[in-house]
């Protein structure tokens, strides 16, 4: 039959690709390196790493993205398989030799008789006789494409610069010290009026903070990011704190129309906001907290406001050129553009973060592009399990992602526990014992990691139906 055509070999097109073949279904991969190359890589590997060598934790028990790990290995991905050929020694994360890792996956991908790998850059919309495409560019997109996209998708579709606030586990914030409302009580579209965190700072707690925001260590700007505008209400905290001593009181943490429950008398001399981030109530970000901080610089800084002394961060803040689709918006549940359903997208583009969700995205777009062509029902996996929690995060997880003001609002996020729905039942100790703090919170990983790989293999294992 017909070549499903794959763009972008990275992480994303590489796994799909593979997923896709692994079926019997021809593939045609296009890959623009050597021809024209991206600010951040260096060879013409498929699957390049292009900054750290981790896949991060192997431990599939108490962390998410070896839950991921595991579920890629039961898939039989090729990305999983070349990583663990390729590993070098990383405690319990799971680190590669990069050019072992990327020649062994170029290597599988030019063997495979069913891939054929073209050396080209895709400039445009794929031509109508592409009639099943996944577009897996990266967050480096060439410029001719990401335009194209943009043509296609309408203007608030990609966003170009990625100002990124750090997100906070719920069950991490001290409610003893934070507070539910919304400022005058006023609820928004679908809230309640009590629909922000508040963590409310005193005087001196508020010049501490600033001269901490000053001090902390930058990450430094590379070339390409100087280049690429600021989306105007995206400043990083920083630069604002920089702008003048009371900027930030009179911005992002004005103490305006709040009262502590905690110390009804007690006028907040600033406060730091928290807003819901996921529909599970799970995760919340920080309102206007995006930063160039040094990661290590966020957490000691963020943990001096009171309330988020012990806070978790599923992530922390950032900024860099990120090109990646409004996803919530434009994809539907199986990664398919609703506008024309004959593209599909994959990888980083559809507003995952990270070389294993990228290559996860990529796993499930393959199979998904394969059953079409196969005239099999598409079914994707259930949100128990990491690929599915990570594709509802995509395609419509989001709180916000219906709201027209709020087009800019949805994030990357690398996996994390947050995004899997509670379990059923609360994880219960020995007859007679209590769980509690960490025990507590470990016994609930692991019983989220037995249930995602069991609804893993149960969906690799269901017969395939027609669509
Ligand atoms: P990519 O791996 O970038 O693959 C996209 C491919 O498409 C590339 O090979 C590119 O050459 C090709 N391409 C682009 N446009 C076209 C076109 N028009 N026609 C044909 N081919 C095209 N994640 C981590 O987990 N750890 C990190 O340390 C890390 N560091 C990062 C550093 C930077 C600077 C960036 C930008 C991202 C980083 N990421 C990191 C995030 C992300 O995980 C990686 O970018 C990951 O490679 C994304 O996978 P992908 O398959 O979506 O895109």
């Amino acid at each position: 039959g017909p070549a499903v055509h794959v763009v972008g070999g990275g992480l994303a097109g590489s796994e799909a690709a593979w997923q896709i073949a692994a079926r019997g279904v021809p593939v045609v991969l296009h890959e623009m390196r050597p021809q024209r190359t991206t600010e951040a890589h260096l060879t013409d590997g498929l699957a390049e790493l292009v900054c750290s060598n981790s896949f991060r934790s192997d431990d599939a028990q108490a962390n998410a993205v070896g839950v991921l790990h595991a579920e890629m290995r039961q898939a039989g991905s090729l990305i999983l398989r070349c990583a663990d050929l390729n590993q070098v020694p990383a405690g319990g994360a799971l680190a590669v030799d990069r050019e072992g890792f990327s020649r062994a996956v170029t290597q599988a991908l030019e063997d495979h008789p069913l891939i054929e790998i073209r050396r080209e850059e895709v400039t445009d919309l794929p031509p109508a006789d592409w009639d099943k495409v996944i577009l897996a560019t990266g967050p480096l997109t060439s410029a001719a494409l990401a335009e194209a996209i943009l043509a296609r998708t309408g203007e608030s579709a990609l966003a170009f610069f990625d100002a990124i606030a750090p997100i906070v586990h719920f069950d991490s914030i001290d409610m003893g010290k934070a507070w539910f409302q919304s400022r005058y009580d006023k609820p928004g579209p679908g809230g309640t009026g009590a629909d922000y965190i508040n963590c409310p700072l005193d005087e001196a707690q508020y010049h501490a903070f600033v001269d901490a925001l000053i001090a902390g260590e930058k990450a430094p700007m590379r070339d390409f990011e100087a280049k690429t505008p600021y989306f105007d209400g995206c400043l990083p905290i920083e630069v604002m704190a920089e702008r003048g001593r009371e900027t930030l009181r009179f911005g992002p943490m004005k103490p305006v129309g709040l009262t502590n429950p905690h110390a009804p008398d007690v006028k907040a001399y600033a406060i730091v906001q928290l807003r819901q981030d996921n529909k599970l109530g799970t995760l919340y970000n920080m309102v206007g907290f995006q930063t160039k901080l040094r990661h290590g610089e966020q957490a000691r800084v963020f943990r001096a406001i009171p309330g988020l002394e012990n806070a978790e961060f599923a992530r922390l803040g950032g900024l860099h050129r990120n090109t990646y689709l409004n996803s919530p918006r434009l994809l539907d549940a199986t990664l398919q553009l609703k506008a024309d359903p004959r593209l599909r997208f994959a990888g980083q583009i559809t507003g995952c973060e990270g070389y294993v969700e990228s290559a996860a995205v990529g796993l499930m777009a393959g199979r998904f592009a394969a059953a079409e062509r196969l005239g099999e029902a598409v079914v994707p996996p259930p949100p128990t399990t990491a690929h599915g929690a990570l594709l509802a995060h995509i395609t419509g997880g989001h709180v916000e992602a219906q709201e027209e003001s709020a087009a800019r609002s949805f994030q990357p996020m690398n996996i994390n526990f947050g995004l899997f729905p509670p379990l059923e039942e609360a994880p219960r100790g020995e007859p007679g014992k209590r769980l509690r703090g960490a025990e507590k919170t470990l016994a609930k990983k692991k019983a989220l990691a037995v249930r995602a790989l069991a609804h893993m293999a149960a969906w690799l294992d269901t017969p395939a139906r027609a669509a």
